[in-house]
C-alpha cells in the first residue's frame, strides 16, 4: 500500500517528523516533488538533522529512499546530505535515484540569484536554490535528466546549445559572466561519479514494490497553498505539493496510493511573500515563534524567520479537501500551553461578506480574519501518549478544528521525537 504524507498548508507542518514516525513500518520512501529549496527538520538517536534532498526514511536501516523523478535533483547537495548524514553515525542509507529524475543545473541557481536581484522589492521571496528557473527549463523541454550524464557525447552537444541561449540572457538582461559549456561539462562528469552508484529505473522498482504488497510512503515537500494550481499562486513553488502528483512524480499507480495523510500545524506558519490571512504581529508574534516549532520557527534551509499566525480553519479546510485527505496528522500542538486563550480563525470576511471557502489570490488578498476564541489548558502536554489523557480544553481544541475542517485528525503529535504522537482510532 502507498501512503503520503503531505502539507496542508504553506509547508513546515511537520510532515518531517510525521514521515520519519511512520517510516518505522514503511519498507521504501520516496520523495517525489520539490527540490533542495525547503527542509524538513528531524530529531532522532543520531542528533537534529535538516535534511533537503534525502527522505526522512534515510535513518532507518530497514527502509530504502529514493528519489523520484519529479524531483528537482541537485546531485551536489545530496551528496553532502548523504555523507553528513554517514558521518554522524547512520548507517550507510539504501538510496535509489530516479534515472528520469532532472539535475539543477549550476545556472539554475544562478538565475534564480539574477531574478531576484533584477526584481530586486518585487520579488516572490525565492530560496534562490534554482528550482524555478529549473522547472521553467523542465517544461521548456531543455532540462537534464539524470541518465543524460551518461552519454558523454551527446551531453556535450546539448551544453553547448543551451550555453549559446543562456548566455544571451546573462549578456544582455543581467549583466553578468558567461557560461562555459566546458567548465559545466567536467562539473556534470564529477556529478555522474558522485551519482552513478544509486541510479537505476525507479518506478519499475516501485512497480515491483507495489505488486509485492510493500509499504510506501510518498513524502510530500511543502503543501497545499504552494501548489502552482490550486494554491495562492503566484506566490507558489514550482512543482505540485499535491498527494495527486505522488503518482506523477514517483511513478506509481494513482490507485495505489491508498492514504493520504495530510499534516496540519496547530498554528500557522508561513515564508516567503503573499497572503496570509491569520497572522500575527509584534510580540504575540515573536513569541509565538520563539516557542514554534523545535527551537523556534525559523526555515530549515535559509534561517529565515517565520511569519506567524493563528490556526486557519478555511486554508486548512480546502487544504486538506484539495489533497484528497483520508487522515490528517496535527502537529505541534503541546508549542500552545503557553496561551490562556487561542484564536482560531473560522471565516474570511471579504468586503463585508463572510465565507468559509478559500478563495482565490486577488480576493485572498481582501480577506481579513474571523475569530473564535477557544481557553487554552496552561500546561505542558508532552509526554502524553493516550489521548483521553489530554487536557479537556486540549481535546476541545482539537476537536473544534476538526469538526471545521471536516476531515478526521487520527494522530496529534505533542513534541518532535519520533514518539512524540498520539493515535486516535477512527
Ligand atoms: P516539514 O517541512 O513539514 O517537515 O516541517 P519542518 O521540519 O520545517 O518543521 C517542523 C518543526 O517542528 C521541526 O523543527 C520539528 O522537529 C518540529 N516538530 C514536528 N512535530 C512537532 C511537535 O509535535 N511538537 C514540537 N514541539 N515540534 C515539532
Amino acid at each position: 500500500m502507498i501512503k503520503a504524507v503531505v502539507g496542508a498548508n504553506w509547508g513546515d507542518e511537520g510532515k518531517g517528523k510525521i514521515t520519519d514516525t511512520l517510516a518505522e513500518k514503511a519498507d521504501i520512501i520516496v520523495r517525489f516533488q520539490g527540490g533542495a529549496n525547503a527542509g524538513h527538520t528531524i530529531v532522532n538517536d543520531y542528533g537534529k538533522f535538516a535534511l533537503h534532498t534525502l527522505p526522512s526514511g534515510v535513518f532507518y536501516s530497514h527502509t530504502t529512499s529514493v528519489i523520484g523523478n519529479g524531483v528537482a535533483l541537485n546531485i551536489p547537495v545530496l551528496k553532502k546530505e548523504y555523507d553528513e548524514v554517514v558521518g554522524k553515525g547512520v548507517p550507510a542509507p539504501k538510496l535509489k535515484v530516479s534515472d528520469r529524475a532532472q539535475m539543477v543545473m549550476p545556472y539554475h541557481i544562478l538565475f534564480d540569484q539574477y531574478e531576484e536581484e533584477r526584481l530586486a522589492g518585487r520579488s516572490f521571496g525565492s530560496t534562490k536554490s534554482g528550482i524555478a528557473p529549473f522547472y521553467s527549463d523542465k517544461y521548456a523541454k531543455i532540462g537534464f535528466q539524470v541518465n543524460e550524464l551518461f552519454d558523454e557525447e551527446s551531453l556535450k552537444e546539448k551544453l553547448k546549445n543551451i550555453c549559446e541561449t543562456k548566455n544571451v540572457l546573462l549578456e544582455h538582461l543581467y549583466h553578468k559572466p558567461l557560461l562555459d559549456p566546458e567548465e559545466l561539462f567536467r562539473e556534470m562528469m564529477e556529478w555522474k561519479e558522485m551519482i552513478a552508484p544509486f541510479v537505476c529505473d525507479t518506478s519499475a522498482f516501485l512497480w515491483e514494490a507495489v505488486q509485492n504488497g510493500r509499504e510506501i510512503l510518498l513524502e510530500g515537500q511543502l503543501g497545499s497553498l504552494k501548489d502552482p494550481d490550486h494554491g495562492i499562486y503566484p506566490m507558489v513553488t514550482s512543482s505540485s505539493t499535491l498527494a495527486g502528483y505522488g503518482a506523477v512524480g514517483a511513478g506509481v499507480p494513482p490507485y495505489a496510493i491508498q492514504k493520504i495523510i495530510t499534516v496540519s500545524k496547530a498554528y500557522s506558519s508561513a515564508v516567503g511573500a503573499g497572503a496570509f490571512v491569520s497572522e500575527i504581529f509584534g510580540e504575540e508574534a515573536d513569541e509565538l515563534r520563539r516557542r514554534g516549532g523545535d527551537g523556534g520557527e525559523y526555515g530549515a534551509t535559509t534561517g529565515r524567520p517565520r511569519r506567524m499566525g493563528w490556526y486557519d480553519c478555511v486554508a486548512s479546510r480546502y487544504g486538506c479537501r484539495i489533497q484528497g485527505t483520508t487522515d490528517v496528522a496535527f502537529t505541534v500542538l503541546d508549542v500552545l500551553g503557553y496561551l490562556d486563550e487561542i484564536p482560531v480563525c473560522v471565516a474570511y470576511d471579504i468586503d463585508g461578506k463572510i465565507t468559509t471557502e478559500f478563495p482565490t489570490t486577488s480576493l485572498l488578498e481582501k480577506a481579513k480574519p474571523v475569530l473564535e476564541t477557544l481557553p487554552g489548558w496552561k500546561c505542558d502536554i508532552r509526554g502524553i501518549r493516550k489521548y483521553e489523557d489530554l487536557p479537556e480544553n486540549c481535546r476541545k481544541y482539537v476537536e473544534f478544528i476538526e469538526e471545521k475542517i471536516g476531515f478526521p485528525i487520527t494522530m496529534v503529535s505533542n513534541g518532535p521525537g519520533r514518539n512524540d504522537i498520539i493515535w486516535r482510532e477512527k
